[in-house]
C-alpha cells in the first residue's frame, strides 16, 4: 500500500492550522507528506468557500487528480474545510471517484475515514457539528516547535452572521479554549524554540465573551506576554466590534504585543455597513483607530475591503475610499463582492453593472497602491529589529525575518541568526517585502 499523501491547502490561517493537524494524524497512521501528488497514494483537499465560486474552484481542482485515479484506482482522495461541509453528500454523488468528504469539525475522523477506505474501500462522509463539550477536548494543539513563529488556536466559529459571509454556516458558533490550555500551549512552544506567536480565531477579540468566568481577550495577551522565551505576539482576525477600550490600551504597554493590527472595515458607509450587519458604523469604526493610533502611534493597520456589494451607490463607494484615504492602511486585502449561497445577502437585489463594480474596484485598488507604497517606503534607511525565520528563497546566504508590521525583510546572514531578533537597516521597498543589511546593535536610523 502506497503510504504517502500531497495535501492541498486553501484559504485563511484557521486552515492552515487544521491542515498541520491533518499532518499530524496521518503520521501518526503511518502516511509520510510527499510534494507531488503523482507520488501520492492518499491526495487531500483542505477547501475554503469564503472566496468567489469556491466549489467551482474545488470541482476544477479535483478533476485534475482523475486521470491518476484512472491510472491508479487504489487512490484515495478527499475533500475537508469549508466546502465539504457546504455541500457534504453532493461532493460524494457528483465526483463518483471521490472517496472521503469531511467537514470542518471532523478533522478528527480523518484517520478513521482513511482506514475504512483502505481497508474495504467504502466511500464516506462526515460533515455533523459537534456539541460545544467536543469541540472544547478536540481543539487543535500543537506540541512540536520546530519553526520561529507559531499560530495558536484560542477561539472557533463566529456568532456575527455578517449578511455576505459563510464562516458560521460552515464553521459554526463560537467556541473559546480554557486559557489555561492556551498558556500552557504556548509555554510549552517556547520551550521547543519558539519566538513569535499568533493567537487565531475566526473572531478572535470575542475570546471568552460566551465563556462565563473566562479572562478578557487583553487579559489573555498579557499572559501570554509574560510567558519566558517569547518574543512576539500577532492575533488575528480581529472585529471592531470588539475591540474593546482595553484591548486598544494593551497595544501601549504589552511590549512584546507587535505593532500591526488587521482590522478589517469591509467599506466606510453606515448604509451598507448595516446592509451587512457588521454591528459597527463608520463614526464607531474611525474613533477607535483615533484611540489606538493616540496609544501606539507607529501602530500601523491593514484592513479587508469589499467593493460592489448588492446596492453600493457610487456615495457609498466614496465613503469607503474617503475611510481609507483617512485611515491609511498599510495593505488592503480588497474583493469584488460574489454572493455565497445560503447567505442572506445572497437574496438582495443586485442591479450595479459588473463594469461599474470592476472600475471602483480598479480605483480602489490604485489609491491603497499610492498608500501602501508610500507607507513602506518610509521605512527606507531606518533600522528596524527583525525576528528572523529562516533562508530566504532569494537564493545563498540570504535569510528572512518580520518586522513588528509583519513586513518579510530579506538580507544577508547566516542560519546561527534563526530565532533572533536582528537590527536591520532597510534598503529597498517592494511590493510585498523589504530588503535590507543587518547592523551592528545599536546602530541609528537615517
Ligand atoms: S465576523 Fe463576519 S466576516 Fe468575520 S467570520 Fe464572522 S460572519 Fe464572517
Amino acid at each position: 500500500m502506497n503510504k504517502r499523501f500531497y495535501l492541498e491547502t486553501f484559504g485563511c490561517q484557521m486552515n492552515v492550522v487544521d491542515s498541520e493537524r491533518i499532518v499530524d494524524l496521518l503520521q501518526q497512521i503511518g502516511y509520510r507528506q510527499v510534494e507531488t501528488p503523482e507520488e501520492a497514494g492518499l491526495i487531500l483537499l483542505n477547501t475554503c468557500s469564503v472566496r468567489d465560486k469556491a466549489e467551482r474552484k474545488v470541482y476544477g481542482h479535483l478533476g485534475r487528480f482523475k486521470p491518476l485515479k484512472d491510472e491508479n484506482p487504489s487512490l484515495i482522495l478527499g475533500v475537508g474545510g469549508c466546502v465539504a461541509q457546504q455541500e457534504g453528500e453532493n461532493l460524494l454523488k457528483k465526483l463518483r471517484y471521490l472517496d472521503i468528504v469531511f467537514g470542518t469539525h471532523n478533522v478528527h475522523k480523518l484517520p478513521e475515514m482513511v482506514q475504512k477506505v483502505e481497508q474495504n474501500r467504502t466511500r464516506c462522509r462526515e460533515t455533523e457539528f459537534l456539541d460545544r463539550e467536543t469541540r472544547l477536548q478536540l481543539f487543535p494543539k500543537r506540541t512540536e516547535g520546530e519553526a520561529v513563529t507559531r499560530f495558536v488556536t484560542v477561539m472557533q466559529g463566529c456568532d456575527n452572521f455578517c449578511s455576505y459571509c459563510i464562516v458560521p454556516h460552515v464553521r459554526g458558533r463560537e467556541v473559546s479554549r480554557p486559557s489555561a490550555e492556551i498558556l500552557d500551549e504556548v509555554r510549552h512552544l517556547a520551550g521547543t524554540g519558539v519566538r513569535e506567536i499568533t493567537l487565531i480565531g475566526q473572531n478572535v477579540n470575542s475570546y471568552g465573551h460566551k465563556e462565563g468566568g473566562e479572562i478578557s481577550f487583553a487579559e489573555l495577551l498579557a499572559r501570554v506576554n509574560a510567558v519566558e522565551g517569547i518574543e512576539r505576539i500577532r492575533f488575528t482576525t480581529s472585529h471592531p466590534k470588539d475591540l474593546s477600550d482595553e484591548l486598544i490600551d494593551a497595544f501601549g504597554y504589552l511590549e512584546k504585543l507587535c505593532r500591526h493590527l488587521h482590522l478589517p472595515v469591509q467599506c466606510g458607509s453606515d448604509r451598507l455597513l448595516r446592509e451587512m450587519n457588521r454591528g459597527y458604523g463608520r463614526e464607531q469604526y474611525l474613533r477607535k483607530v483615533t484611540r489606538l493610533k493616540g496609544i501606539c502611534p507607529d501602530i500601523r493597520l491593514t484592513s479587508d475591503i469589499i467593493v460592489g456589494f448588492p446596492g453600493e451607490t457610487e456615495e457609498d463607494f466614496e465613503q469607503t475610499m474617503e475611510l481609507m484615504a483617512q485611515v491609511r492602511y498599510a495593505d488592503v486585502f480588497s474583493f469584488l463582492y460574489s454572493a455565497r449561497p445560503g447567505t442572506a445577502a445572497a437574496d438582495l437585489p443586485d442591479e450595479t453593472p459588473a463594469a461599474v463594480k470592476q472600475q471602483r474596484f480598479d480605483r480602489l485598488l490604485s489609491l491603497q497602491e499610492e498608500i501602501s507604497r508610500d507607507t513602506w517606503a518610509a521605512d527606507i534607511g531606518k533600522v528596524l529589529p527583525v525576528l528572523v525565520e529562516g533562508e530566504s528563497k532569494q537564493g545563498k546566504g540570504q535569510i528572512f525575518g518580520r518586522t513588528t508590521w509583519n513586513r518579510i525583510v530579506n538580507f544577508e546572514g547566516d542560519s546561527s541568526m534563526i530565532g533572533k531578533v536582528v537590527p536591520v537597516r532597510i534598503t529597498k521597498s517592494f511590493r510585498n517585502s523589504q530588503l535590507g543589511s543587518i547592523q551592528e546593535p545599536g546602530a541609528r536610523s537615517r
